[in-house]
């Protein structure tokens, strides 16, 4: 078997990465192929069997044309900087064109120890993978920004963490594995030749627009901060909590990349923490604008010997940079916000609008996405029938009279736009998930893979969120709020 990897990181200088072929795993098995991306990205493996495929994802096979690496890094944990991390349990394959071009690392997470592992043991349980896969193919039938999962494989050993747990391999795509920390290592070590590679690898690689300006370092900072405040509005819109921002975590090119101890806001808590090791809430729901635009100044920081010879300049144009964070993060959000509630127009008062809504979900602690979904189902009050009820049932729920008063508001200003209720719905619906990856969800086919060995209830779930927009029966468990005793209140790193 051969796969047309190519490899532009490792054509970079030998301090960048080390190569380290995986180690073998005694017993793979498939646990899961994802054909859909495997044929965006152009590979053939039709012609593979199950056990074939899990000897190449699980590790045990090296194919010809790959360059097995793990990458060095640092990053700022928790704000505490960490010189070196690295890909302690990661080791990149090579990258791929798919169909439309676009260039895409192909990374085996879990595959044993590495260079960087410290002392840890290189590899991951099968909890944190099933999770990943659900996670991210969620996120991407969402169309949010982030890595994708090619590959499950259970490797038929044990890994030991408080207990022993079956491992496990993913396979990851993603747009690269270039991290703000991956600048910061280069950056702490006062490699200024290293950062300039790195930045000019990066340009190339994701920001051809922004190396074709004169001020190509400038350029870069502000492309990427407007990635990132995209996929910080992206995150807020449908409840995400990434829930572990560190800068080791934080992707230059923009996608969500590590799905830790992430969650989904069951009931909207504006400063919603599920992360066990987020003690201080640093990475709560409503943080994330900041704390990505404090990830990026680190970014910044680490670019300062290439934004202008002398040090003030430098500081002033990264600084300058900085400060658009806000009305690019600002308006991304409020264009995720009037496409939830059925708007097509901008208005001044439309932040108002949003804020107010959101100040009553809170107070009622009424749940976030089906609060949305059913905002849709009652786009048409005024008509009969089902549009009314719905409008009853969410006026009950959320507080009577202030949300009267606000829907009041938000439907003059529908009927402004003069669109038909039905095209509002669908719009509306477009923009509203049914289904999201809740944890009680996520936890439930988890618990079944790795305590029965049972496979059906994770190939369900990954089915379902792949049409997270789909209208379902009312009884369908995949709508529903988590019952108390189903609620999830901590996620776990788990790795
Ligand atoms: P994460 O919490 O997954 O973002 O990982 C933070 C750092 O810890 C990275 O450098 C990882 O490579 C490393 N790491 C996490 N788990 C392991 C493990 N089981 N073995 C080796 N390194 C690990
Ligand atoms: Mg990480």
């Amino acid at each position: 078997m051969r796969i047309a990897f190519e490899h532009s990181y490792a054509a970079l200088p030998a301090r960048f990465f080390a190569d380290v072929a995986p180690t073998k795993v005694r017993a793979p098995r498939l646990i899961r192929f994802n054909r859909g991306l495997a044929q965006a990205l152009a590979l053939d493996v039709d012609a593979l069997d199950a056990d074939a495929v899990a000897a190449i994802f699980g590790g045990n096979v090296v194919v010809e044309g790959a360059r097995p690496i793990a990458l060095a890094y640092a990053g700022h944990q928790f704000g505490n900087f960490v010189p070196q991390l690295g890909d302690g349990r990661a080791i990149l394959l090579g990258e791929l064109l798919d169909r439309e071009g676009r260039r895409v690392d192909v990374q085996l997470k879990g595959a044993g120890p590495t260079p960087f592992s410290r002392r840890g043991d290189g590899r991951a349980a099968m909890g944190p993978v099933l999770r990943e896969y659900v996670l991210s193919e969620a996120m991407h039938a969402l169309s949010v920004p982030t890595t994708r999962a090619l590959a499950a494989v259970a490797t038929g050993e044990p890994v030991y963490r408080e207990e022993a747990l079956p491992g496990a391999v993913i396979t990851r795509v993603a747009a690269s594995h270039v991290r703000v920390g991956t600048f910061e290592f280069f950056s702490a070590r006062r490699d200024h030749e290293g950062v300039r590679l790195l930045a000019d690898h990066v340009l190339a690689r994701h920001y051809p627009e922004a190396s074709a300006r004169e001020d190509r370092y400038v350029a870069l900072v502000e492309a990427v901060l407007a990635r990132h405040a995209a996929l910080v509005a992206a995150w807020l819109s449908i409840g995400f909590v990434h829930g572990v921002m560190n800068t080791d975590n934080t992707q230059i090119a923009g996608e969500t990349l590590d799905y830790g101890p992430c969650a989904f806001l069951d009931e909207y808590v504006p400063m919603g923490v599920f992360s066990s090791i987020d003690r201080q809430g640093r990475y709560a729901y409503g943080n994330q604008p900041r704390i990505a635009q404090w990830n990026l100044a680190r970014f910044a920081e680490t670019l300062l010997p290439l934004l202008a010879q002398d040090q003030g300049e430098a500081i002033a144009k990264a600084e300058a940079a900085l400060d658009g964070f806000g009305p690019l993060f600002e308006a991304a959000y409020l264009a995720r916000m009037r496409r939830k509630l059925g708007l097509a127009a901008e208005r001044a008062a439309d932040l108002a609008l949003v804020q107010e809504l959101l100040g009553l979900l809170a107070r009622a602690r009424a749940d976030f996405t089906r609060t949305f979904r059913a905002l849709g189902d009652a786009a048409d009050a005024a008509g009969a029938g089902a549009d009314a009820t719905a409008a009853e049932a969410l006026s009950a729920q959320l507080g009577g009279a202030p949300f009267d008063a606000w829907a009041a508001r938000w439907r003059a200003r529908l009927a402004e736009e003069g669109r038909a209720p039905a095209a509002v719905r669908a719009a509306m619906h477009a923009a509203n998930p049914a289904v999201i990856a809740r944890n009680h969800l996520v936890e439930a086919v988890i618990r079944a893979a790795v305590d029965r060995e049972d496979f059906a209830p994770f190939e369900a779930l990954v089915g379902e969120l792949e049409r997270p927009f789909e209208t379902r029966a009312a009884d369908s468990p995949y709508v529903q709020a988590p019952r108390p005793e189903e609620r999830v209140e901590q996620t776990f790193c788990g790795t």
